[in-house]
């Protein structure tokens, strides 16, 4: 197989090239459409605190109502959103309805509950970072110690300069920071003290191999020692099983976010989840 044809093989790879090429462009035209069409949505999904098992917070997650593929993940439109540069102007509406579930929290119920939005690398490169978020959640009137962004260290590669003044603009307003996929990068760990972020999110791909790879033990554990000798709270992401969970409470990992206790879900959904869960620890009382 490897000695095929290094004409016949040119021409598959060039003929694959040229369908995604047109497939991304017809994808870029929708993307923009479905902006402007409200065909966008935010799932939300719970994050547990281990030693209270309360909801401290949910992230969001986007998803998309394509009118004939139905629900499309993140996984296939964030790459495509991210190189015609759309991820800005989307980032920008992911925060602004954030905020305006946070307001909604309030009025139903469930105070002090923290929003982390996915901020991806693509959206340092707009000069007016800093200036447009301040604007969303000024004109939202949010608690900003409530909202907290998630990126990853790719983020800080284009230009660190300018990404760690867009952080610590944004840290003095209130927001927090933190650094999502931990572990799969190249992290210099001791960059991490350089930077306003409070918590790292441990990627799911170690979680995942819990039990099976004595390497990922070492690894989560490793991180979960070195966070909080730096004062950085740990969330694991991709709990699935009781076994993981349990591996992470002996470890004191600070939060869960996984299938284990919840699926992300529309905004519906989060609210009868949280009232649901309202409901049972007033009856424990
Ligand atoms: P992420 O920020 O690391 O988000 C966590 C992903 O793990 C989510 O995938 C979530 O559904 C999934 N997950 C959570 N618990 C489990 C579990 O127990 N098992 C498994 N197998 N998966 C679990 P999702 O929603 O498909 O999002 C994928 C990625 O897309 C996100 O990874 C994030 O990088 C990106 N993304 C999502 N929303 C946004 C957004 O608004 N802006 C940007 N820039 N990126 C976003
Ligand atoms: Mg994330
Ligand atoms: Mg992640
Ligand atoms: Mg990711």
């Amino acid at each position: 197989e490897a000695k095929r044809d290094p004409g016949t093989s040119y021409r598959f790879y060039d003929r694959q090239l040229h369908i995604s090429a047109g497939y991304q462009l017809r994808l870029e035209t929708d993307l923009r459409n479905a902006l402007r069409g409200g065909e966008l949505e935010l799932y939300y999904q719970p994050r547990i605190d281990l030693a209270t098992e309360e909801v401290r917070g949910v992230e969001c997650l986007l998803r998309w109502n394509h009118p004939e593929r139905g629900l499309v993940g993140p996984d296939e439109f964030i790459p495509v959103a991210e190189r015609s540069g759309l991820i800005v102007p989307i980032g920008y509406w992911v925060i602004e309805q954030a905020c305006k579930r946070l307001q909604e929290c309030t009025e139903l119920g469930f105070p002090g509950l923290v929003f982390a939005v996915n901020l991806s690398f693509r959206q340092f490169h707009d000069r007016k970072m800093t200036e447009t978020i301040f604007r969303i959640i000024f004109n939202a009137n949010v608690d900003t110690s409530l909202l907290e962004l998630e990126l990853t260290e790719s983020a800080m590669m284009h230009d660190p300069e300018y990404a760690q003044r867009c952080l610590r603009e944004l840290n003095q307003l209130g927001i927090s920071f933190a650094l999502d996929d931990f572990g799969t990068g190249f992290s210099s760990l001791s960059n991490l003290q350089h930077l306003p972020i409070s918590l790292v999110k441990i990627d799911k791909s170690f979680v995942q191999e819990l039990g099976q790879s004595a390497d990922a033990e070492h690894i989560i554990r490793a991180i979960i020692s070195l966070a909080h000798s730096l004062q950085i709270s740990v969330v694991a992401e991709g709990v699935e099983t009781e076994g993981q969970l349990e591996f992470l409470r002996q470890q004191h990992c600070d939060e869960i976010q996984g299938y284990y206790f919840a699926r992300p879900m529309p905004w519906q959904d989060l609210v009868e989840f949280m009232n649901r869960r309202n409901q049972s620890a007033c009856l424990q009382k």
